[in-house]
């Protein structure tokens, strides 16, 4: 019989978790709180650990039509940027880790994955309060009255996942100490900088700044991380000013300050994560992407991890016989490789060896699950 399968949350990691389970045959259902897909907070990078697992769902026509493929990553000092390293990206990716570096609007990533799903087994609106594990089936509620008996339950639910409290009890994520601005600039107001198509990163002290194209280059999207005390919702907003933004980069090279000032949106962000968990699964329950491993942003790589669970549960649920232990065996081919990520991220390494972005880059989540278990 056709396993029932239900994911919580529509991001990017529940997802390109259904498109990999519905590839799969599964009979797969998506239950998103909000009233519709989308995701907030400008541009994204795809590593090449990332654009494989989507290529390998098919989706590199939607990803060329709507991302940048940027050439090069050139980081600079932040008063007089001066050049501190300079790197190609692409082609060069492809030839070493063997699939592209890519730059996108989260919210063209979410459509590109959401198309390659049905739409009618998207249930929007559907805000998971409470579930229980029957060991054979879990049971699920929703704050708007409905309720579902599934086979297996994917807490895909990010940073605040219920599933996870269910499973595991409340704990509060932690404040890295910084906060992000992130904004998106038409390309057209700031083409007198004559801007090379590709990333560029600006070191300074207790901040950085990084840049890139999304939107089929149409506009340059930034995150500027700066370190901050404390957070509280009450002193910020969500949405913050440019004049903020500035201040925060107050003395910083001029083309920074340009492409701030040239914003169309700018959004603040408080980086959080919480400690890595030592299992994620309970029963035919279990977690994926922020949900069981949210991580600090410096390594660019938490949507990547939240992408790589779930092409290895949909292989994992294909080739072990018992959900529950199908469930048990992704979570001990995910935790390794995520943990490392966790706290590589926490420490703000920057460690960029070249055996680091082979272990990063290159690796394949067909390689690590067997076809019987
Ligand atoms: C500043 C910044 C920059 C980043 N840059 C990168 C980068 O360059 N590359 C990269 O790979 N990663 C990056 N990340 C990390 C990345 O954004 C996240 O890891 C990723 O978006 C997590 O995806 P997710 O699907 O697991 O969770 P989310 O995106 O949080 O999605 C969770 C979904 O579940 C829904 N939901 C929540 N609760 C419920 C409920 N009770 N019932 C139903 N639905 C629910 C939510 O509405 C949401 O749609 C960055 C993060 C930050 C903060």
């Amino acid at each position: 019989m056709t396993l029932r399968i239900a994911v919580i949350g529509g991001g990017i990691g529940g997802l390109t978790a259904a498109v990999a389970l519905y590839q799969a045959g599964f009979e797969v259902d998506v239950y998103e709180q909000a009233p519709e897909l989308t995701e907030v907070g400008g541009g994204i990078n795809m590593a090449p650990n990332a654009t494989r697992v989507l290529r390998g769902l098919g989706l590199t026509e939607g990803l060329d039509r709507e991302g940048v493929r940027p050439c090069s990553t050139h980081q600079r000092r932040w008063r007089d940027g001066r050049t501190l390293q300079r790197a190609p990206l692409n082609p060069l990716c492809e030839e070493l880790y063997g699939a592209w570096h890519m730059t996108i609007h989260r919210a063209d990533l979410l459509a590109v994955i959401a198309a390659a799903f049905p739409a009618e087994r998207v249930h929007l609106g559907h805000r998971l309060i409470g579930l229980s594990d029957h060991g054979d089936s879990t049971e699920a509620w929703f704050e708007n009255g409905a309720h579902i008996m599934v086979d297996v339950l994917v807490g895909a639910d990010g940073i605040h996942s219920a599933v996870r409290s269910a499973l595991f009890g409340d704990e509060e994520p932690a404040f890295a100490g910084c906060v992000a601005y992130r904004g998106l600039v038409p390309v057209e107001r700031i083409a007198d900088l004559a801007l090379e198509y590709g990333s560029q990163s600006w070191v300074g002290p207790g901040a950085h700044f990084v840049h890139y194209f999304v939107s089929r280059g149409r506009l340059l999207n930034f995150v500027g991380w700066t370190e901050h005390d404390s957070w509280n919702r009450e002193d910020w907003t969500d949405r913050a000013t440019i004049a903020r933004a500035l201040a925060a980069f107050e003395g910083w090279h001029a083309q920074v300050r340009t492409i701030i000032a040239a914003a169309e949106t700018c959004f603040i962000w408080a980086l959080f994560d919480r400690d890595p968990l030592p299992r994620w699964s309970v029963g035919r329950t279990t977690l994926l992407g922020d949900a069981s491993h949210p991580m600090y942003p410096f390594m660019g790589q938490g949507a990547a991890m939240a992408i790589e669970d779930g092409a290895t549960l949909a292989s994992c649920l294909g080739a072990v016989g018992d959900p529950a232990d199908a469930l048990r065996h992704y979570e001990r081919l995910r935790l390794p490789r995520v943990t490392r990520l966790q706290q590589m991220s926490r420490a703000n390494s920057g460690d960029r060896s070249p055996d680091t972005l082979r272990w990063l880059y290159q690796f394949d989540t067909a390689d690590v699950v067997p076809t019987q278990v």
